[in-house]
């Protein structure tokens, strides 16, 4: 006998556990089903949580080498790879129970196991415990990522690992070779590089971080070029293969040795949506060429009781665009007016420094044919920053030249992920470069860099003289 629900949710990433919440505080009766044992996904077992629990731990080897400068010296450091890895595993373990128990206080049933739909109305849950049939009103499809696998990449090693299998932290390699210049790339090599290992990281676009700023990443690469033995752009792995001692890589591109041998290599080149949903087949919803879910504005895909949400339905591949997203499909279940239209997803690479941006970058303004400003504020005149020995940083504010309203927020720095909240608020609200100079930031901040960014826009900078021109 089938069980009867009004909303099943399938994939308890971070769409998918803030659906079923959110819907459940709106009185629906809500299953949520997953593989894992807790709901959390990808962020919270193999993504944001457990990366940022790693980098957490590189920023305070980092910041005790740097105390040097500051006349405090502490003993090179020595890491405990397995205590490390249990203090990941505990914040892990700490969310997800979290979430699980969470779900259990909303009377959100958990369903355990691996979906087969069977129509648009029900589906087979595989579980430890046997099969569970569920039918429902509505179905969200919450089925999230995994990383991308290319057959030059493919070789069958434990020393080849992606951004999962990286995670594990198995050991500080000597040697390893990140492929990918992107976020998860960039994190996880400074986690390794910051333990010891020896990192070089490898990029086929002319840059790091494509699709940021420039500026912002040059702030960046300047810290990364001290951390990391080498930075490849311009340059594309061709071969890897196994050599005994090590993997053995061939690039083509901009790079002075065509082979070089390394302990580990980290493949981080993208991920994939996981719209191969076992029975998809058996609704009428769509899969563009590529990969993701077709919706519409509502996040309603061709199946009219059947939603996507989160990774599988769409960029940015990012864990607050899928929570946002959650709340607007179950608002349309529940029948209010819902539409997924925001002005400013922001983007943090959580790397030191961080970058973060948000709102149209610098590169779209520019082919958007908008009459724009960049107004810029370095953090060498930022007081915050240089007490914390950390002026390396810049705030721009992309604005409508008319108008001065603010269209685009781009910050580095370390603590930048941080700040670009208020960047988002102020693009939400329509807020312009005179609403932020005349808003009261907290002294000393690093959030001044936003008010006097907004400064420099009018010639007005306390901190940095630059007087507009006529
Ligand atoms: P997911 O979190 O991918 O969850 C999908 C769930 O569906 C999974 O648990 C899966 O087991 C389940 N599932 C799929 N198919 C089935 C099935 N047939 N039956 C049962 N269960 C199924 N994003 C950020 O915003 N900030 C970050 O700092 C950040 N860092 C990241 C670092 C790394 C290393 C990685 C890999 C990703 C990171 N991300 C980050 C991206 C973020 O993890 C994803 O955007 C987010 O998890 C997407 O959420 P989701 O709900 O769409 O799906």
């Amino acid at each position: 006998m089938a069980d009867t629900t009004q909303l099943v949710v399938l994939g308890a990433g971070p769409g998918g556990y803030a659906a079923a919440f959110y819907a459940a505080d709106l009185g629906m009766q809500v299953a949520l089903v997953d593989e894992e044992k807790n709901p959390g996904g990808v962020c919270l077992y193999r993504g944001c949580i457990p990366s940022k629990a790693l980098l957490h731990v590189a920023k305070v080897i980092d910041e005790a080498k740097h105390a040097g400068n500051w006349g405090v010296t502490f003993s090179e450091p020595t890491v405990d790879v397995d205590k490390l890895r249990g203090f990941k595993q505990g914040v892990v373990d700490k969310l997800t129970a979290g979430v699980g128990g969470i779900a259990k206080m909303r009377k959100v049933r958990f369903v355990q196991g691996r979906a087969t739909l069977t129509g648009p109305r029900s589906m087979s849950v595989a579980g430890p415990g046997g099969t569970t049939e569920l039918q429902f009103e509505h179905l969200i499809l919450a089925t999230g990522s995994h990383p991308t696998k290319t057959p030059t990449l493919s070789l069958d090693s434990p020393r080849m690992m992606d951004s999962t299998s990286g995670l594990e932290l198995p050991d500080v390699p000597k040697s390893l070779l990140v492929i990918g210049g992107g976020y998860i790339g960039l994190e996880l090599g400074t986690v390794y590089a910051t333990l010891g290992s020896k990192v070089s990281v490898v990029e086929m676009t002319p840059g790091l971080l494509p699709g940021a700023d420039r500026d912002l990443v040059q702030v960046l690469e300047k810290r990364l070029k001290g951390l990391f033995a080498a930075i490849m752009v311009n340059t594309k792995v061709v071969k890897v293969a196994e050599d005994g001692t090590g993997i053995r890589v061939t690039f083509a591109g901009e790079v002075s040795e065509n082979e070089q041998v390394f302990d580990r290599v980290l493949v981080a080149v993208g991920r994939r949506p996981n719209s191969k949903i076992p029975g998809l087949e058996t609704t009428n919803v769509k899969v563009a060429a590529n990969g993701f879910i077709e919706t519409d504005e509502q996040r309603r895909t061709a199946e009219p009781n059947v939603f996507a949400i989160g990774d599988v339905a769409g960029e940015p591949m990012l864990a607050h665009k899928a929570s946002h997203e959650a709340r607007v499909a179950v608002d349309v279940i529940a029948g209010h007016k819902a539409v997924f239209e925001p002005q400013a997803i922001p983007a943090v690479v959580f790397t030191d420094p961080e970058i973060a941006w948000c709102g149209m970058t610098e590169a779209q303004a520019q082919s958007s044919g908008i009459e724009f400003e960049v107004a810029k504020f370095p953090w060498g005149a930022l007081s915050r920053a240089i007490t914390v020995d950390r002026p390396d940083g810049l705030t721009k504010l992309i604005l409508e030249k008319k108008t001065g309203r603010v269209l685009g927020v781009g910050i580095a720095g370390s603590g930048a992920g941080e700040l670009i909240a208020e960047g988002v608020l102020a693009i939400e609200m329509g807020a312009t470069a005179e609403d932020l100079k005349l808003v009261i930031h907290p002294h000393p901040t690093l959030s001044e860099s936003l008010m006097e960014s907004a400064e420099v826009f009018f010639g007005q900078s306390t901190h940095v003289f630059k007087p507009r021109r006529k």
